[in-house]
């Protein structure tokens, strides 16, 4: 038996794998004649057969609108091949269906190859290819190209397709009663002239004919003018019709038949999820209320402040405890080394500085968490969706989304991750402005400096300001992109597609796993880079220290108050400050005694801490400083958090805790932050301010300059710096004038 087939398919439907899975190396390319639409034909023999395969080009359709289209439809319309093989894509299967419908519509003797049926299972979709087979009324036979899986079973379908069929058996899609209506005028046409009949059958030229094919229109005004001509009324009316009514020519209307038609056939259990398959219904009822145009925003408020109340909530006990622990390591090395540089290096740079750091693990953990939560779950896509709106009006994109989130937009990311997550948005100046703006964001760094100020001054309700805080931070940076938006970077913004995935359940283990991976990260910058840099900043807020003739004014004032008072005393040591936390108050002369050597304790470590690098350094910057109210040590740490923002929590703990004035042992930082009469309510806003909003670290620095140039690097840090400052000046002022401190 000799048997010809074609081979019919979307393109990347896998055809020339099939084919040249078939035929081996038998077959021979060339072009058809005068189009450069490439012709493969190939031979092989299965069973006694000799076949002929034809590779058609990939298409979509089979109208008139690409040389491949006519080069497909006028092979099977001229040559007549026995056997059409329709070779779809398992794992796109809706689309791929639509060219099946019209080679259906067309009459050709049909068998469909379901390709790629490794792909689709890897995706968890499964294809019931007998219950597709039965709906279309053609064989269907499941088939992975690239390894030759089933290709035995699609030749055998094939040639049995072969022997039963002799006349081409064409299918009748409905396509709305108005279109029927005309249909089946024009199919009463051309069936008495009998046009084109040789080739087509009549309800597909008419469909054609509303398609508005243009070969077809052609050919039927050359082969019958009159009929080609009333035909033509016809459609005419009936595109009007169309147009009057709905607004739309009837091609559209056709096509949505036929996906319709596709839809109905896929519905009936032909396409089974491995996951639940209402889900994604489910997630559609559950989105109409949750990125509802008003109730959204209102809910995405409330998750948040669920979010931050839990966070700060849960973890108030645990960071407590931390504080305590590493406040009980301060004093067992105290007790165990003897006095001296080591001492104050191990106590001030080492354990004040990185246990400044740690005590916020907990903090940092929770609200990874939390984070964790919304991410997994497949709301975190629907913050970015509403947010969307709202980043058009500042002349961002919804790509922009992201990169903020990623950066802290909710509390505790990373800027350098934020920065180069830029990378997806493709128009440059909303790059540009993204890249700029994500900074202000509160990152994984600011969050302890937030959490101390807030809890040393805000106790009140730490979840609502850190709340506001966030917001701030969203204000401030939008305000900032509409200004660049504005200035330095005008253009016109880019439209923006996006796809939500269906809600889900997180797992238990996933959420643990992300929160894990982030807090892990934290913790290792706190035992390395912050290590260094505490260290660095230790040495600079010690050396050079006091000269010997300073430091004996001190020593001469102490032994001027020992001999002045009772020389019977209990031995008062050099070290008087922890002496005197021992004396019992009631104590009356004893105490007193051991206080007033404290204070002069006090006044030369603070005079040694001005004196050194770091402290001139500060001291210099106050004049300037003062209008905002940071007074010398504040500058300390803030130029520290250039290197990295966790530092300003550690360098303001070394420094408190090299004047402290307590005769308790090792105070927390908040206590003594609260204690001091250089910080309140105002200089602590005006600090977090600045904070939030000055230049980026160190880090993220180098990230914008590698993402885009150091002129960018160096304006990003300029700008935030002055806009930052202006800021804090603001707040300074205002709450002074009004006594809010
Ligand atoms: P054509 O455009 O229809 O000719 O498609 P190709 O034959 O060029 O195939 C497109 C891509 O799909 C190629 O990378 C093939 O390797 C791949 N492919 C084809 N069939 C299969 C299959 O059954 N399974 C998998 N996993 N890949 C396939
Ligand atoms: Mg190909």
């Amino acid at each position: 038996m000799q048997l010809r087939m074609a081979l019919a398919g979307n393109p990347n439907a896998g055809k020339t794998t099939l084919f040249n899975q078939l035929t081996g190396a038998r077959q021979h390319v060339g072009n058809y004649p005068g189009i450069t639409v490439e012709y493969k034909e190939g031979f092989l023999r299965h069973a006694g057969t000799a076949i002929t395969l034809v590779d058609l080009p990939g298409t979509y359709s089979m109208t008139a609108y690409s040389a491949e289209e006519l080069v497909a439809r006028d092979y099977l319309v001229n040559e007549r091949p026995q056997v059409v093989i329709n070779i779809v894509d398992a794992s796109n299967l809706e689309r791929n269906l639509y060219l099946t419908c019209q080679l259906l519509e067309l009459g050709v003797p049909l068998v469909i190859a379901l390709n790629m049926v490794d792909v689709a299972k890897s995706r968890g979709i499964e294809i019931k290819a007998d219950i597709l087979a039965t709906l279309l009324r053609v064989p269907v036979v499941p088939i992975i190209a690239r390894s030759g899986f089933g290709t035995k079973e699609l030749l055998e379908a094939c040639i049995a397709t072969a022997r039963e069929e002799s006349t081409w058996d064409p299918r009748d899609l409905s396509y709305g009663e108005d279109l029927d209506t005309t249909i089946n005028e024009l199919v009463a046409l051309i069936g008495t002239a009998g046009l084109m009949s040789d080739l087509y059958p009549p309800r597909y030229t008419a469909i054609k004919y509303l398609e508005n094919d243009d070969q077809i229109l052609v050919k039927g005004r050359q082969s019958d003018p009159d009929t080609a001509k009333k035909l033509e009324g016809i459609v005419s009316l009936s595109t009007e019709h169309c147009q009057r009514t709905l607004d739309v020519y009837p091609e559209a209307i056709i096509a949505d038949h036929r996906y319709g038609y596709i839809k109905s056939i896929l519905r009936q259990g032909v396409v089974s999820h491995a996951f639940d398959t209402d889900r994604l219904y489910t997630s559609d009822k559950i989105d109409k209320v949750l990125t509802n145009r008003l109730v959204g925003p209102l809910v995405m408020l409330l998750i948040l402040f669920t979010l931050y109340s839990f966070t700060f909530t849960w973890s108030e006990a645990p960071v407590a405890w931390l504080e305590a622990l590493f406040a009980r390591l301060s004093d067992l090395i105290d007790g165990l080394l003897p006095d001296g540089l080591f001492k104050s290096m191990l106590i001030s740079g080492v354990i004040d500085g990185v246990g400044g750091v740690l005590g916020f693990v907990p903090l940092i953990m929770f609200m990874f968490f939390g984070i964790a939560v919304l991410e997994d779950s497949g709301y975190l896509a629907r913050v970015a969706f509403m947010m969307d709106r709202v980043f058009r009006i500042f002349g961002l994109h919804g790509s922009s989304v992201m990169p903020f989130i990623v950066s802290g937009g909710i509390a505790g990311g990373c800027a350098v991750p934020g920065v180069m997550a830029t990378r997806t948005l493709r128009s440059p100046k909303e790059r540009m402005a993204t890249l700029l703006t994500v900074p202000f964001m509160n990152c994984g760094a600011k969050l302890p400096v937030l959490a101390l100020l807030i809890g040393a001054f805000f106790s009140d309700n730490k979840a609502r300001y850190m709340f506001l805080f966030t917001m701030l931070a969203w204000v401030v940076a939008l305000l900032a992109a509409k200004l660049l938006r504005s200035t330095v970077l005008r253009g016109a913004p880019t439209p923006f597609v996006m796809e939500l995935p269906p809600y889900r359940f997180p797992t238990l283990r996933g959420l643990f796993i992300h929160t894990w991976e982030r807090t892990y990260q934290y913790i290792k910058k706190a035992g390395t880079v912050i290590l260094g840099i505490s260290v660095l900043l230790w040495a600079l807020m010690t050396f050079p220290g006091l000269s010997v003739e300073e430091q004996a004014v001190f020593q001469g004032q102490r032994e001027q108050l020992l001999n002045a008072s009772q020389p019977a005393a209990a031995p008062v040591t050099v070290e008087g400050e922890r002496k005197a936390a021992e004396v019992d108050p009631e104590e009356d002369m004893d105490a007193s005694l051991g206080l007033r050597l404290a204070v002069i304790d006090n006044a030369e470590q603070e005079a040694a801490l001005r004196n050194s690098l770091a402290g001139r350094f500060g001291t210099a910057l106050e004049s300037v400083s003062r209008l905002a109210g940071f007074d010398w040590r504040t500058n300390i740490a803030l130029v520290g958090g250039f290197a990295a923002k966790e530092v300003i929590v550690s360098t303001l703990g070394t420094a408190y805790s090299m004047g402290e004035v307590s005769l308790e042992e090792a105070e927390p930082l908040t206590r003594r932050l609260q204690k001091d009469p250089n910080w309140n309510r105002v200089v602590a806003v005006a600090a977090l301010v600045f904070i939030m909003f000055y230049a980026p670290c160190f880090v993220t620095v180098v990230c914008i300059a590698r993402e885009s140039s150091w002129k960018w690097a160096f304006f990003s840090m300029t700008f935030n710096t002055f806009m930052a400052f202006a800021m804090a000046v603001g707040v300074y002022q205002v709450g002074m004038f009004f006594n809010l401190g």
